[in-house]
Parts: C-alpha cells; structure tokens; sequence
C-alpha cells in the first residue's frame, strides 16, 4: 500500500467531477479520480440541461463557459401516443450540449483547482478492512482512501449495490444526425405509442446537427432489441426528415438506472452518487442535474466531517439533502407515467393553449 488519500473518486462524470471540485476548491489535499476511460470521452446522453442543471452549474461558476458552448432551447415540440401535436414555448428556458464538451469543462476545472485526475485506469474493486471500505484496487494497485466516492454511474460495478432494491432500467438508443430538417431552438418529445409512457426525443445541438434517441422502460422492451425499436421509431416520427439527413458515426445503446425513492446506500467509508445512486428521474431519464447536486451535497457531508460532524450525522445529513433536493421530482414523475397513455393525449392537447403550454413545459422543468 502506499500512502493514504483523503478521497478517492470513481468515475469522472458530472458527479464525480462536481464532489471532486467542491473538496478541492474547499481545501481537501491529494483529491483522486479514477476514470476508466480516456478523457474528453463521449458519453451515451442526449446532453440536456434545463434549469436545476444550470442552477448547479452557476453554483460552480461554471454555467458561463457551458452557455458559450451549449444550444439554448427556448421551445417544446410534444406529440401524444394518439398523434396530437403541440408546439410550447415555455418561460424556463433550455439547453443542449454534448457530453464529451460539458464533462470536459467539468474534469478541467476540477484539475485547475488540484484534483488529480488518472485516466484509463479502471477501479477493479473495493478495499475492505473491519466492515468499512478503505480504498479501491485499481490498475493493479491498491489505493488506500479515508472516503470512497462511488461516481461510476450506471454501468460501473464494484460488487457494492448502492441501493438495496433491484435495478429498475431504461434501455436507450440513440444516434446523431447533420443537415435535419430543424425547428430553431426546439427539442421534440414524442410519446411514441410503442415507447409510452417513456419517449423518444430529438435535441438540436445546433443549427444543423440534432441527436435523436428512444428511452423504453426495460421490462417493456422485454427481449426485443432496441436497435430495432430505434429504427421503426425513426421511420415512423421522422421517415422523410432522417432520410434526407446524414447519419454522424453509429447509434449508441445504453441503460440509465432509474428511481422513485431517493435511498442512497453504502457501506461505511463510501457514498454513492449521480446515476451510481439511482439517482435518474423514472420519466424523463434525466440524470444530469441529480449527478451534480448529489456531488455538491456528497462533498459537503464530507467538509462537515473535516469539521467535526460525526460520520453518521454527516452521511444521514446528505441522505436527507438527496431527499430534500430530488424527491418531489422523482416523485411527479413516477405520477407522471402512471397517469397513463390517454393522460399523454390530454398533456398534449393542454399544451397547445399558449398559457397552459407554458405552465407544462414549466412542470416538466421540475420533473
Ligand atoms: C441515451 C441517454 C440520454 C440521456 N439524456 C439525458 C439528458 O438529456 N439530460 C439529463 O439530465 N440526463 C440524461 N441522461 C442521463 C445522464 O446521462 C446520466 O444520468 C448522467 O450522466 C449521470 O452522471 P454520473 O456522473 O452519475 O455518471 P456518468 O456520467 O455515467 O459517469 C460515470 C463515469 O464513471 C466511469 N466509470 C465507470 N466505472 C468505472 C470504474 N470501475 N473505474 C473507473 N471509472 C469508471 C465511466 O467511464 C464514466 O465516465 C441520459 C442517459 C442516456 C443513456
């Protein structure tokens, strides 16, 4: 073993790279992230961010330098499992940016403040010692760390479940596509009736280049693949506009791992964060907000511990801020889907009055 760091950090996503700079910036010495993959890296999303994200962002006075880079979204196309049609421009306003630029501007303000960041190497497995978690084996060496921070999202396993119930997923397909025929500054929700309650999306990135995806709940899809879904999903809403577009690099699969109950769990010496949490709303598939606040909250339990709160306040403490922050939300949108298929074509149908439009998209914003 060699020395012994304050906190290690698996995954530099938008939570691990959030709790990262929160610690650094505060004063925390020697803050490590492990991060399996090599950096900038494109992540499987389509880069959303409505207006919790960009509260995060402002909290890390970072939100400038995304807003530079990022396509602001000032309307809603939605279209009802029935094929109703409405366009809402809602007061909260929107953005669009891709991952591999958002999370780039993350690590690098979090390496600006002091955060060393390792690449390529992967967290094998967890250090245990008397019951409690004291450091990560990674790249054939064991890192002994006072706090473990467990940000490796949906896809990272470390043989700890963080939270006790069984996974509930959302299976994802999603490609990008250039010269689309594009309403300026609109994202398109489509409650496809094979995808409903979940939906199927375009977001513009710019002008020319849109992403479009499919989220499906996975006991919906069941053994079917979702490749397949992707493109009769594709045919069906958008046929004529895909074909005239150019197809940029290939589609991209990938589960996001959702909730209702915020629970994080862990065992001593971790806290589990962002999507490694659950923390994902089970309607919209929207994760990134959530990964920024449980870092922030994640590395505030940490500093009150530096000061002196003891370790089971401090964990309970940002327990009950995960609650406080992501509940509600998770909450709606769980009621959200249970209102049903029918329910969608009334949402939809209340969006074409201008004002009731601006008091959905502005309710969805919540979500
Ligand atoms: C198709 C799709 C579309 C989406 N669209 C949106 C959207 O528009 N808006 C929105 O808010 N959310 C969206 N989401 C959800 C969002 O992408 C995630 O919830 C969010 O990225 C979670 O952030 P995170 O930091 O917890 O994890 P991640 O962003 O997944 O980052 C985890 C990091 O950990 C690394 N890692 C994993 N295992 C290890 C290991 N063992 N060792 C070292 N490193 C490891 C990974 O390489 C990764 O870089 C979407 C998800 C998908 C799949």
């Amino acid at each position: 073993m060699g020395e012994t760091r304050e906190v290690v950090l698996v995954g530099a996503g938008p939570a691990g790279a959030a709790a990262a700079l929160g610690l650094a910036r505060a004063g925390v010495p020697g803050v490590l992230v492990l991060e399996r993959q090599a950096l900038p890296r494109d992540k499987a999303c389509a880069g959303g961010l409505g207006p919790k994200a960009r509260a995060e962002l402002q909290r890390l006075g970072l939100w400038e330098q995304v807003a530079a880079r990022a396509y602001p979204i000032s309307g809603v196309r939605l279209v009802s499992p029935g094929g109703r049609e409405a366009v809402a421009a809602g007061r909260a306003s929107a953005h669009v940016l891709r991952r591999r630029v958002l999370d780039g501007l993350l690590v690098e303000a979090a390496r600006a403040a002091g955060v060393e960041v390792h690449t390529r190497c992967k967290a094998e497995r967890l250090l245990w010692r008397a019951g409690r978690v004291v450091g990560v084996r990674a790249a054939g060496q064991d890192l002994e760390a006072g706090w473990v921070l467990l940000a490796h999202g949906a896809t990272g396993h470390l043989g700890v479940a963080a939270e006790p119930r069984p996974r509930r997923l959302l299976q994802t397909c999603l490609g990008w596509y250039e010269d689309l025929a594009l309403r300026p500054n609109t994202v398109e929700m489509l409650w496809d009736e094979e995808l409903a309650p979940h939906y199927g999306w375009l977001f513009p990135e710019s002008d020319r280049v849109a992403n479009l995806g499919v989220c499906i709940a996975a006991e919906r899809l069941g053994r079917r693949s979702v490749r397949a879904l992707f493109a009769r999903f594709l045919e069906r809403q958008f046929g004529p506009r895909v074909r005239a577009a150019r197809q940029v690099g290939g589609w991209l699969s990938h589960p996001i791992s959702v909730s209702t109950r915020v629970r994080p769990a862990a065992p001593p010496g971790c806290l589990a964060l962002g999507e490694a949490a659950r923390l994902v709303n089970p309607a919209t598939g929207e994760g990134i907000a959530q990964a920024l606040t449980s870092g922030r909250l994640a590395a505030e339990a940490l500093l009150a511990m530096r000061a002196g709160l003891p370790e089971r306040e401090a964990v309970r403490r940002y327990a009950r801020g995960l609650s406080r922050e992501l509940q509600l939300g998770f909450l709606l949108g769980e009621a959200f889907m249970r209102l049903g298929v029918p329910a969608l074509d009334v949402v939809v149908g209340l969006a074409r009055s201008r004002w009731l439009g601006g008091l959905t998209s502005d309710a969805m914003a919540k979500m």
